[in-house]
């Protein structure tokens, strides 16, 4: 319920306008980790130090005209260009509306090749982020066409959330299939997705061990303790080798558990958003937590 509302509430005008002017202020910083490139390839340096890799993202979704999509593209290029030259263990994750998805998918699909193209120079690696359930079967497909093609260097995230997850997987899975799996961070009507939290992490767990078992690489992308533990056990009770999967988690999110697990010597990696377009992913990290909404009225209150 707490979820909708936020989630509905960001589509607001006037919350938009006001949020927009003080968010920064306001505790978006805690999610997102500057404006500008060099200022992330910093943050991407103190969480390396820390014995954590970095996957990379250029806030920015729903463009609505070509050249903004273009920008987006180069943008990325020169996040690949930037943590190759600076040397930080770092991908990069996007999103396909901010390639230009929703104007066209070639052009979509151009932009995206190129990045792959440039990630594979590197040795390098670029993760498709989920976005609505509009944007599922599309994204998917453009996806498989990108892995086909550099089956090392592309992998997509998967909502357990949506009923079709369990079916994608299956289907996906080939050799050198890489997947995050996440619950699910936008506002889905029960049509296409479990409206129980309870149902929801059920699946999360059965699409890990499923994905896990059927070989491909598996980021566990979650903070829920809980549920990484239960996973930690089908692990350990399969043999599952360690460097088989890795554990991811959001900038801002829950630090002290994620260090804990690089310290027992697993993979991990934390998702560090940067850029000026950070409002859409502020809403969302909001919604997931009463907590948060708390926290912002904190600074509210202290900033009056
Ligand atoms: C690396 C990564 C990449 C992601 N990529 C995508 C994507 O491509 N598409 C997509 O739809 N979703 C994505 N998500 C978001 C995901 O779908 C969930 O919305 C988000 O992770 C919250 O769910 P949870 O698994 O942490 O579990 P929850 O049950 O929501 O949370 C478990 C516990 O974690 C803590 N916690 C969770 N969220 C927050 C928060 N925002 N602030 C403070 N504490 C919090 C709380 O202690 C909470 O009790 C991503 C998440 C991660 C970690």
């Amino acid at each position: 319920m707490f979820r909708e509302v936020v989630l509905g509430l960001g589509d607001n005008p006037v919350v938009e306008g006001v949020l927009k002017r003080y968010g920064m202020q306001l505790g978006a910083s805690r999610f997102v980790a500057g404006s500008t490139l060099p200022e992330a390839i910093e943050h991407i340096r103190r969480i390396n130090k820390r014995g954590i890799k970095v996957t990379l993202d250029h806030l920015g979704e729903f463009v609505r005209q070509e050249a903004e999509a273009v920008d987006a593209k180069e943008s990325y290029l020169a996040m690949l260009d930037a943590i190759h030259q600076s040397g930080v263990d770092a991908n990069v994750s996007l999103k396909l509306s901010m390639m230009g998805l929703d104007l066209s998918r070639d052009l979509a699909k151009t932009n995206v090749a190129q990045i792959v193209q440039k990630a594979a120079e590197y040795q390098s690696f670029v993760r498709i982020d989920m976005e609505d359930s509009a944007h599922t079967q599309s994204t998917l497909e453009l996806y498989e066409e990108l892995h086909r093609e550099y089956p090392q260097h592309v992998g997509v995230v998967l909502q357990a959330y949506l009923y079709r997850t369990m079916d994608d997987l299956r289907r996906l899975s080939t050799p050198n299939s890489n997947f995050r799996i996440v619950k699910g961070a936008y506002m889905e009507p029960v049509a296409v997705a479990f409206p129980s939290k309870a149902d929801v992490d059920e699946n999360y767990v059965r699409l890990v061990q499923e994905s896990l078992r059927l070989g491909n690489y598996t980021a566990v992308a979650t903070h829920d303790e809980h549920l990484i533990g239960r996973v930690l056990k089908y692990v350990y009770e399969n043999g599952v080798p360690k460097d088989q999967f890795e554990f991811q988690m959001l900038y801002g999110v829950r630090f002290n558990l994620i260090e804990s697990l690089a310290q027992q010597g697993f993979t991990t990696r934390i998702y560090v958003p940067y850029g000026r377009d950070w409002y859409a992913y502020y809403v969302r990290r909001v919604a997931e937590r009463p907590a948060n909404l708390l926290f912002f009225a904190r600074a509210l209150i202290d900033r009056t």
